[in-house]
Formats: C-alpha cells, structure tokens, sequence
C-alpha cells in the first residue's frame, strides 16, 4: 500500500486489528487484491484500514468510480446541451458531475454562465421537473452509475411512460462491473489475483455473474461490505482462497447479498434497458459494458432527440492532462500516489483527470487520505 501512518482521530479497534494479523499469518507470498468499489477505496483510507495491512499485500483500487468512466463525448454532449442558444432545455444531473472535466470546461462553468443547470438528487426529481414545465421546455437528465442508479433511472423512465411525460429524456452512461473487471482480467498485463465485489451494488444484481468471471479466470472473489471490518474480512476470503489455491464467489456480505439479488428491481431495469458495449474513459470500449434503453422506451432517449454529433473519442481521452495515468490506476496497475500531478497540479478543487473529482475516485481518496495526515 501507499504508505500512510495510521490515523490518529481514529484508535484502531482491536477485531481490526486482530483480522489484520490474521490476513498477515496467511500469507506466504505477495498478493494483489483489487477492489472494484469506490466507496471501498473510501473506506479503506477513511478508518486507516490501509496501515494496518500486510506490505506483501498490494490492493488496488479498480473501475469502481462510474463519474470518472463517462466518455468525454457524452460529458461534452451533456454540457453543449445545457448551453444550447435556443434555451429549450433544462439539464438536470448530480452534484458530482458538475466538476467533470470535458475537452473545453466543465457543467458547473454552464451553470455560472447563466444557463439552465439543475443539480438534482436523482432521476426522480427530473421527472418531476419536467411534469412541472408549460412552456415546452425539455428536461434531459444526464446521469452515470452502477446497478443502483440503474435501478432509479429505469423507474423514472417507467413512471414517465406511465404519467405520459413526453418532455423527460435520459441521457446517461450506466456500466457494469461484472463487464468492465472481465475487460481488465482479459488484459495480458493484468496484475489482479481476486477482487473485492462492490456489496452495496450486489444487493441488487446478485452475483452469478461474479461466478461466471471467476470461472472464467480462476481467481477468488469475495462480495464485500463496506464498513472496516466488512473490507478486512473480504480481503481474508480472498487470502484464504488463493492460498489454499481455490477459486470461486464468497460472500462477506450475507446481512444485504444473496445470489439472486433483488429480483424485483433486475426485472424493472430488464424491462426498461438493455445491456450495451460503451465506451469507459481510460478503457476504451468495454463489450456490454453499459447499458441503452429498449426500443420500447427509445422516446425517452436523449440521444435521439439530440444526437451526439462528435465520434472522435476512442474513451482513452484523459481531457486536460496528458500525463494522467488515472485508465492505469483503475486498471490496478498504477496507483494515484505515481502519478506526477496527483496532490501538486491536481487536487479534487482543480482536477485534471475524472478519478480526481467524485469521492469515489481513487486519487481523491487518496488526496483525502493524505490531507488527513
Ligand atoms: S492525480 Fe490527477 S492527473 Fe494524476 S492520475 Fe489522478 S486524476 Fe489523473
């Protein structure tokens, strides 16, 4: 790991540490673990996690962030259509895309410029946005995540076809994290032993598809939680299996994951989208990546309205700073700490790659790790 001291605000709690010596008396070798959850990569540096770990383990920090994988062309669609001169449409999104970086600024600059930008909390409050509006305007709402905010999307977008909302559009950059870890593993130069599954999003998918991966590359993989411990003893499962050469699906998670996951809420995003290759910022193209609205609901498809007329992007665009090495970071085989601009010319108030700007990037995490010191 970087090499961070302990946290003084925070008296290391003895199961804690007990667990810790544990992961240590397992290992006869180095191992690398990834962990493919930003939130985890959070909490491992927010309760010091991170010092209590066993040098010869390495963890790196994967695609867990879905702000920082938004193609720059969709980012930059997003911004010229809240600029857009005819003053026709209304851009909601989440706080945390405001300071993503796009090739000629950024959504918040829009917002200071004048222009129609709502920083909402989810799709539902677009939705409602939009039933609000007697002039015609349209309200796109421009959104990235994993399974939960699939979830909520799908359902604005059922409710819109429900309340028949014509003037609501999706435009969104949803991923996979089955998909985008097998576009990692398949990688010649992939460096990751097991994985840490991201708990908080198998609530909803189940895991299976986490079985089918690590059949497919013989590595261990444990559905973990995201408190201390819950990271402390997912990453003891891997140890566990790798030593012991085994490889399959454990799940620390039981008080929230079962296999099957929340049938209800899968069917809904069955029924409203379907999986998609997308391009992922530092990847490249990632096949079923994503995810794109069934024919069904393609009235609600911003691009359809407003289609996306800039093809140039190959998604390896790091936007401002060409050193950025943040597609090697959620590959696992950089870390922030390398990079040459991290906590100098890049900080989460002036970011110059995506994985600076939401708390569930890898280099801000380590930035607030490090301001903590
Ligand atoms: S510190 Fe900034 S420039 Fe460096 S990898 Fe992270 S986001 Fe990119």
């Amino acid at each position: 790991m970087f090499a961070f001291s302990p946290r003084p605000e925070y008296p290391i709690d003895r199961d804690l540490e007990r667990l810790a010596r544990k992961i240590d008396a397992s290992m006869t070798r180095n191992w690398t673990i990834m962990e493919a959850s930003g939130e985890q990569t959070r909490m491992l540096f927010e309760h010091g996690v991170d010092s209590l770990l066993p040098e010869k383990l390495n963890i790196v920090h994967g695609p867990g962030c879905p702000i920082a994988a938004v193609p720059v062309d969709l980012l930059d669609h997003a911004i010229s259509l809240a600029r857009r001169p005819a003053q026709d449409v209304i851009l909601c999104t989440p706080n945390d895309f405001l300071r993503l970086p796009g090739r000629n600024g950024d959504l918040l600059q829009a917002k200071m410029d004048g222009h129609d930008l709502r920083v909402v909390h989810s799709s539902m409050d677009a939705l409602k946005i939009a039933r609000e509006q007697t002039d015609g305007k349209k309200v796109v709402y421009f959104n990235a995540g994993f399974a939960p905010s699939l979830q909520m999307d799908a359902l604005a977008v059922w409710q819109a076809r429900k309340q028949g909302i014509d003037n609501f559009f999706l435009l969104s950059s949803h991923a996979s994290v089955p998909a985008v870890l097998n576009h990692i593993l398949a990688e010649k130069d992939s460096i990751v032993d097991a994985i840490l599954a991201p708990g908080q999003i198998c609530t909803i998918t189940g895991f299976a598809e986490y079985e089918a991966l690590s059949r497919t590359y013989g590595i261990p993989i444990a559905v973990t939680g995201f408190d201390a411990k819950d990271i402390l003893e997912g990453i003891l499962k891997c140890v566990s299996m790798l030593e012991g050469g085994r490889f399959g699906v454990d799940n620390q998670y039981k008080r929230a994951v079962n296999r099957q996951g929340n049938v209800e809420a899968r069917a809904l995003i069955d029924t409203v989208f379907e999986p998609a290759t997308r391009l992922w910022r530092g990847l490249g193209g990632v096949a079923n990546g994503g995810f794109t609205l069934r024919a069904a609901f393609a009235d609600y498809d911003a691009l359809r309205v407003f289609p996306l007329d800039t093809t140039s992007s190959d998604g390896h665009c790091q936007t401002h700073a060409d050193e950025c090495i943040s597609h090697e970071i959620i590959r696992g085989l950089k870390k922030p700490s390398d990079c040459p601009y991290f906590g100098k010319a890049c900080k989460p108030d002036m970011p110059l790659g995506a994985t600076m700007i939401s708390a569930q990037g890898s280099c801000s995490a380590y930035y607030q790790r490090l301001r903590a010191i």
